[in-house]
């Protein structure tokens, strides 16, 4: 007759040692994650404990966990272990970035619509060799991005043709995205997000609008949106944004977030964010959702660098620090539903894991018109585990 132990011993075998949700004195752990702060806001955890993994899987987060049950051990003494980072907004040009963002933590992004259907086979490919999770949104404008403004011509808004390229790839496609500045699509603006909407109907996919200096008023683009679309840039500076003229926050902007749009910071380089509009925002209580990257080559050597730069900022803006991993992990996992499992620590999820460290000091960082201001505290990618396997030591 089987044990209780037996029973226990076939149940890591198989590989479901984690759905009880507690240790397993009888199994091994393929990895042990020791000593160090987990943050994990989807649970509200923030203590020291150790994290174990079987498999793929995250096994048991518990104040102490003996390392000899554990095939490897990592010592994160002194170091942040969160869930692994998920940027949401991303450009995967080519296919060494995502490897790259791997390194800095991220184990799950998304390119934000650098390819249209005419060329989205170049990011499907970047995506399936990718050793991380990438995921994408198409350009409702065929051509993708245009240095010109690819929505300056209408016709390039297919809605036929988006949905050919969603259908081919509905495994990796997981929304739609629209760039309506002036820049890209002058007048043409809120046409560019009705046949986003018409692309997407027939999946029932998000859509992601980058706002900021567009024709339209943002409440005329906000009431073409659905729950679960995202708009990406919300600190946009003005023309535009989300404050009035007198810099009120507009009722139109708190009552699209009651309704269930979500909002995204989209840090890039260029008229994305400045100090002044995030830390009125702030203050007036409208935080983001998400924060993301924006993340480009050009991004890597300048004011973006890589997504825990990226995430402090919103330290030095005075958000507390589960807050900013929230937006990170399990705020970012809630926005696509090819995402639902992530973002979380909790026994039986992916075990992805980001090892970070806070370091105390004088950091400068910049906003899109190039202010510095020193922040106290800094994150600096120290590990990352993705599906169970460690990348870079810690
Ligand atoms: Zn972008």
């Amino acid at each position: 007759m089987l044990t209780r132990r037996d029973l226990l011993k076939s149940a890591v075998a198989a590989g479901v040692a984690w759905s009880n949700g507690s240790l397993l004195a009888t199994g091994r752990y393929d990895l042990l994650i020791r000593g160090g702060r987990v943050i994990d806001p989807s649970r509200r955890l923030d203590r020291v404990a150790d994290v174990a993994i079987a498999g793929d899987r995250i096994a048991a987060v518990e104040s102490r966990i003996d390392p000899s049950t554990a095939a490897k051990v990592l010592d994160a003494s002194g170091k942040l272990v969160v869930p692994g980072l998920i940027d949401i907004h991303t450009h995967a040009r080519s296919k060494e970035m995502p490897s790259i963002c791997l390194a800095d933590g991220v184990t799950s992004l998304v390119d934000a619509g650098s390819q249209g259907a005419d060329l989205i086979d170049s990011v499907v490919d970047t995506a399936r060799s990718a050793p991380n999770r990438v995921r994408i949104l198409i350009n409702i404008a065929k051509t993708g991005i245009l240095s010109d403004g690819e929505l300056m011509d209408i016709g390039r808004a297919d809605v036929m043709a988006a949905r050919q390229a969603i259908q081919r790839h509905r495994d990796l496609i997981v929304g739609v995205k629209a760039r309506l500045s002036r820049s890209v699509a002058g007048a043409n603006d809120l046409e560019a997000l009705r046949r986003a909407q018409e692309a997407v109907r027939p999946f029932n996919l998000p859509v992601m609008v980058h706002v900021g200096d567009t024709v339209s008023p943002l409440p005329a683009i906000l009431a073409e949106l659905k729950s679960g679309d995202i708009v990406t840039h919300l600190y946009s500076p003005p023309p535009h944004g989300i404050f009035d003229d007198a810099g009120r926050l507009l009722p139109e902007v708190r009552a699209a977030r009651r309704r269930g749009v979500r909002f995204d910071i989209g840090n890039g380089r260029i008229a994305h964010i400045t100090w002044d509009v995030a830390e009125k925002a702030i203050r007036a209580g409208f935080l983001p959702d998400t924060i993301s990257s924006d993340w480009t080559d050009a991004g890597r050597a300048e004011q973006v660098f890589d997504f825990p730069n990226v995430l402090s900022k919103f330290l030095l803006l005075g958000m507390p620090i589960d807050q900013v991993i929230a937006r990170g992990t399990i705020n970012a996992a809630r926005t696509f539903p090819a995402f639902k499992d992530l973002g979380t620590l909790r026994a039986g999820a992916p075990a992805d894991v980001a090892v970070l460290e806070l370091r105390e000091g004088r950091f400068e960082f910049v906003d899109n018109a190039n202010t510095p201001r020193t922040g106290r505290y800094k994150l600096f990618a120290a590990g990352t585990v993705i599906a169970g396997k460690q990348v870079r030591p810690t």
